[in-house]
């Protein structure tokens, strides 16, 4: 089976050459184990975090190893019970073609729920980053300003539309104009396009005339620096990535927030969505509820092909994916 391997570690940007493809002979399953052929994998900004040596909240990738991460595959040869020919999963999973499995670690997709992609997207990992961070973290109130960076994203589309659906008014930022009016067309108040608009404290400001009550930050650097001049009392800030900064090569430097924190009695709080892995469940059913209700929509760019996922991943870097990116393979 075909199997992309981290040929090395980045300094910066990636390029093609962190990725070596390879093939690997796998044996017939044994007693227990399953064969998986992969139907989607799932590309996301964390895994460049592990590209890197040190420590984090989860292990480096392994140089020499193969790369992995969420992935939709479907059981094509079976010597588990649990897991009968046809059966599809989804779990953290190896960027390989086909893979032999024990079952542990995989979930069943509930394929008449939505889409089987969105379990790595609307009904998976970045949906309930959204739903844990918004709802948990910073609960908007009906009438509040909420702003979400990041917006045109896996994650940032779910914020926006589950503030809406919390009665709050949304700000989204996103880089690029087609993003800003799919944002409009999902209900975003204001969405902004950080990419050319010549100064985003004045775009920001005009946009939240009555200042910012909760702020879901996905990016980081400039914009969450505007951001932070705008804060209303008692403003919640949901700390979910910073995606411009994870390909630099030297400490980001900007202003200190802490006063504006401090001047605000703001709440800034840092989360992974696994803190809340127990409550899961309570997630899924909700977000699939207002799925199915026609409350949420959800968008994916589908690039075809699993010699594309290093290119994919690299797009992520470039605002290539509006909402999910996601690599068809099989
Ligand atoms: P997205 O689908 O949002 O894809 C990444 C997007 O980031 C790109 O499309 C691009 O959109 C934007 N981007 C890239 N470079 C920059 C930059 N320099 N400045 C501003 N925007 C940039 O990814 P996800 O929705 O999966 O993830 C969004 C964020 O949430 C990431 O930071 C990720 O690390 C984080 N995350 C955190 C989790 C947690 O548990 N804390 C879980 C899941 C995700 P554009 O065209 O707008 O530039």
């Amino acid at each position: 089976t075909k199997t992309i391997l981290l040929a090395s570690r980045p300094k910066g940007l990636p390029t093609n050459e962190q990725f070596q493809f390879d093939t690997l002979d796998l044996p017939a399953p044994a007693a227990g184990q399953v064969l998986l052929k992969t139907r989607y994998v799932s590309v996301d900004p964390y895994m460049r975090g592990r590209m890197n040596e040190g420590k984090s909240y989860i292990a480096p990738f392994t140089v020499g190893e193969p790369m992995a991460g969420g992935a939709v595959a479907e059981v094509v040869e079976s010597q588990n019970p649990a897991l009968p020919v046809g059966s599809l999963v989804v779990g953290n999973l190896p960027w390989q073609e086909y893979i032999l499995s024990d079952g542990k670690g995989l979930n069943p997709v509930p394929a008449d729920k939505a889409p089987i992609s969105y379990f790595l997207g609307l009904l998976g990992m970045p949906g309930l980053t959204a739903y844990f961070g918004l709802l948990d973290i910073c609960q908007p109130r009906a009438g509040e300003t909420v702003v979400v960076s990041g917006a045109a994203g896996a994650v940032g589309m779910v914020v926006g539309q589950l503030a809406k659906i919390q009665g709050a008014r949304v700000i989204g930022t996103a880089g690029s104009d087609e993003k800003v009016a799919y944002l409009k067309q999902l209900g975003f108040d204001e969405a902004i396009n950080y990419k050319t608009t010549p100064d985003i404290a004045q775009a920001l400001a005009a946009a939240a005339p009555a200042g910012v009550d909760c702020y879901f930050d996905n990016v980081g650097g400039p914009i969450t620096d505007a951001v932070y001049d705008l804060l209303n009392k008692h403003a919640r800030i949901a700390l979910c990535g910073q995606i411009s900064s994870y390909n630099d090569t030297e400490v980001p430097v900007g202003p200190r927030p802490e006063s504006k924190l401090l001047k605000t009695s703001a709440k800034l709080q840092g989360f992974i969505v696994g803190d809340y892995y127990s409550r899961w469940p309570e997630g899924v059913q909700k977000l699939t509820e207002w799925y199915s209700q026609g409350k949420l929509q959800f968008e994916e760019t589908i690039t075809e092909g699993f010699d594309q996922i290093p290119a994919a991943f690299l797009g992520l870097f470039k605002g290539e994916n509006t909402g999910k990116a996601i690599v068809k393979v099989a």
